[in-house]
C-alpha cells in the first residue's frame, strides 16, 4: 500500500503548497531580457466585494494567453491591479453603514472616506489572494490600484490633454438620476421594469376658454411643464397649434406647439412638454427653444419651483397634485396603466430623468 488516495479531493490540503511554490518562484518580468515584449493589463476587478465566477473565467482566459506567449519565447508580463469603482464602492459601503443604522451624511465626508479606504484594504487584499489562488501568473511586484498617485496623475494628464484638444467638453444633457444615490446613471445602469401605475387625464384650460385633456403617468411633473404639443398630422388637434393653455395650479402660460414626436395613439394625443424631466420633451424643448424648469432637488424632493408642493417628496407631490386637480374639477379620469419604469441597478430606487451638467467625449 504505497499510496493512500483520499476518496474526496480536498483543495485545502493541496493548493496552499502549490501556491507558496508559485509565490517563491514568482513571475517577475525583466524588461532587459532582450526577448520580444508581450503584456496584458488586467481589466482591474472592482473592489466592491469578492471575485465571482465571471472573474474566474476572464482571468483564466488571460492566464492561458500570457502563459502561451511565455512558452512562445516572449517576455510576457501580466500587470495586476484593482479598481476603486467610485460609485459602486460607495454603494456597498453605504449598505454596510445602513446595517449599523448610519448614513454617509451623518458620518460626514472625512469619516466616510476613511470607511471606504478600510473597505479597500479588506476587499482589495482579498481579491488579490483570490487571483493568486486561481493561479493567475501575474507579476505581483507590479500590483497597482487605480487611485495610486501615478495612475491618478496619468488620468489627469489624459483628461487635460483631451480638454485642450477640444475632445471633451461640458454641457447640459438629460440623464438618468438616482435620487437616493444622488448620482447620474449610465443607460446600462438603469433596469427597466414593468410597474402598475396610473394614467391621469388632466384638463388644461385654454386661454380662449374651453380646455384640452392631457394624459400623464407622472402628474407631479406638471410643475415643470412649459408647453403642450400635438402631432402636426393629427386632424383632431391641428386647430390647437398656436393657441395657449394655462397650467393648472401654477397658472403658467403654455404655448401649444407641433412636434412629430407626439404619438397620436398615446392618451388623448396631446402631450405635456416638461423639458427638464423627460428625454423626448428635452429634445422637443431644445429644438423649439422652450424653457426648461427643473422642479426637483437632487434628493427627489420638490424645489422652490413647485409652488405649494415645494419640499414634498416626489410621491407625496404626486398625491397632492392629484387631490388638487380633483378638487378643482380638472381630473377627468384615472386609468390603471402598466408601463416600464427605470430603476437604479444598485439601490432599486425609481430613477428620475433630469437635466444635468456632464462631461462628454467627442467621438
Ligand atoms: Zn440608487
Amino acid at each position: 500500500m504505497p499510496f493512500e488516495i483520499p476518496s474526496r479531493y480536498d483543495p485545502r490540503a493541496v493548493e496552499p503548497k502549490i501556491l507558496s511554490r508559485w509565490e517563491e518562484k514568482g513571475w517577475v518580468c525583466d524588461p532587459r531580457s532582450g526577448k520580444k515584449p508581450f503584456s496584458i493589463v488586467i481589466p482591474p476587478p472592482n473592489i466592491t466585494g469578492r471575485l465571482h465566477m465571471g472573474h474566474a473565467l476572464n482571468n483564466t482566459l488571460q492566464d492561458i494567453v500570457i502563459r502561451f506567449k511565455r512558452m512562445d519565447g516572449y517576455e510576457a508580463c501580466w500587470f495586476p491591479g484593482t479598481d476603486h469603482a467610485g460609485i459602486a464602492t460607495q454603494a456597498v459601503v453605504e449598505m454596510e453603514l445602513r446595517k449599523e443604522g448610519k448614513t454617509r451624511k451623518e458620518l460626514g465626508r472625512e469619516a466616510f472616506l476613511e470607511r471606504v479606504w478600510q473597505w479597500k484594504e479588506k476587499y482589495g487584499n482579498e481579491i488579490i489572494q483570490q487571483l493568486k489562488a486561481l493561479g493567475c501568473s501575474c507579476d505581483w511586484s507590479r500590483l497597482r490600484f487605480t487611485l495610486d498617485p501615478g495612475l491618478s496623475r496619468a488620468v489627469r494628464t489624459a483628461f487635460v490633454r483631451l480638454y485642450r484638444e477640444g475632445l471633451i467638453y461640458r454641457g447640459e444633457y438629460m440623464i438618468h438620476w438616482c435620487p437616493r444615490c444622488e448620482t447620474a446613471l449610465s443607460d446600462i445602469e438603469v433596469e427597466h421594469e414593468e410597474v402598475d401605475g396610473h394614467l391621469y387625464f388632466v384638463r388644461y384650460p385654454l386661454e380662449e376658454g374651453d380646455f384640452v385633456t392631457v394624459a400623464t403617468t407622472r402628474p407631479e411633473t406638471m410643475l415643470g411643464d412649459t408647453a403642450l404639443a400635438v402631432n402636426p398630422h393629427d386632424e383632431r388637434h391641428k386647430h390647437l397649434i398656436g393657441k395657449t393653455a394655462i397650467l393648472p395650479v401654477l397658472g403658467r402660460r403654455l404655448p401649444i406647439v407641433a412636434a412629430e414626436e407626439v404619438d397620436p395613439e398615446f392618451g388623448t394625443g396631446v402631450l405635456k412638454i416638461t423639458p427638464a424631466h423627460d428625454p423626448v420633451d428635452f429634445q422637443i424643448g431644445k429644438r423649439l427653444g422652450l424653457p426648461a424648469v427643473n422642479i426637483f432637488n437632487p434628493d427627489g424632493t420638490v424645489n422652490e419651483e413647485g409652488g405649494p408642493f415645494a419640499g414634498m417628496d416626489r410621491y407625496e407631490a404626486r398625491k397632492a397634485m392629484v387631490e388638487r386637480l380633483e378638487a378643482e374639477g380638472l381630473l377627468e379620469k384615472v386609468l390603471p396603466y402598466r408601463h416600464a419604469v427605470g430603476h437604479c441597478h444598485r439601490c432599486h430606487t425609481q430613477i428620475e430623468p433630469r437635466i444635468s451638467t456632464q462631461w462628454f467625449v467627442r467621438i
